[in-house]
């Protein structure tokens, strides 16, 4: 087992903060559209693991969706600008939006440890789904290794079989620390949203009100 996999927060919580710095989480994704998953997670993430804010960080071109045609970064862009809006500890940064190529979760740390030094410590929040698929993004040796990651367990996924995915995984890397979490699952997700569009089922209650006006407003997912 590699030492620095933990389950739960206690490892984060009993490791003094460095005065001065503080911890900030990263919660990318390609949110088409966001829904209140994305947001109930973020929001208890913070909380659990003591963050200061969480940046939220639309991918321009997501790599990992080829073969699907994913809806318009901007119109994306805009639907998590207006769901976290009242939430004065989260925020939206567009420099996946802005950048050529596809959007590599390794760019966008790079970039924002070069932009605020070290006064910052990075928690990459993701999916079990996502951490697991991790050894398929670009530089993930290397990703793991800049920054901490905090995996939040989805339905179909065990705490257990995620860790030794993990630790198998990161056999021969140094990960700064892995932060495995088992709050309370929320059986939503973008694939089932755009799903029910397009049969005509509401998706009231997934999404914030103002996401699903948008999404009516611009006939998306039809
Ligand atoms: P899709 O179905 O299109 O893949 P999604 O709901 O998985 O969409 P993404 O934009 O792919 O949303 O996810 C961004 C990040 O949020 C990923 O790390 C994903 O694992 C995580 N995530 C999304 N929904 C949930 C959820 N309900 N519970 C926990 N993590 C989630
Ligand atoms: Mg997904």
């Amino acid at each position: 087992m590699i030492s620095n996999i933990y389950t739960g927060s206690d490892a984060l919580l009993n490791r003094p903060k460095k005065e001065g710095v503080k911890r900030f989480g990263i919660m990318g994704g390609t949110f088409d559209p966001i829904h209140h998953g994305h947001l109930t997670i973020a929001e208890w993430v913070r909380e659990a693991y003591n963050l200061d804010k969480i940046l939220f960080i639309p991918s321009g071109c997501p790599p990992h969706k080829e073969g699907r045609k994913v809806c318009d970064a901007l119109a994306r862009f805009n639907m998590v600008e207006m769901a976290i809006k009242d939430n004065p500890y989260f925020e939206i940064c567009a420099c996946e939006l802005h950048r050529v190529g596809y959007s590599y979760a390794i760019d966008t740390v790079r970039q924002l440890e070069h932009q605020y030094e070290e006064k910052v410590e990075w928690f990459f929040i993701t999916g079990a789904d996502a951490i697991l698929e991790l050894d398929t993004w670009k530089e993930a040796k290397q990703l793991v290794e800049l920054c901490e990651f905090i995996a939040v367990i989805r339905s179909g996924y065990q705490l257990d079989q995620v860790r030794s995915s993990l630790s198998q995984m990161m056999e021969d890397w140094q990960p700064k620390g892995i932060y495995i979490t088992h709050l309370p699952l929320i059986e939503i997700s973008s694939t089932n949203i755009r799903m029910r569009i397009k049969k005509e089922l509401s998706i009231r209650y997934l999404v914030p009100k103002n996401v699903e006006y948008f999404i009516y407003q611009h006939h998306l997912y039809r």
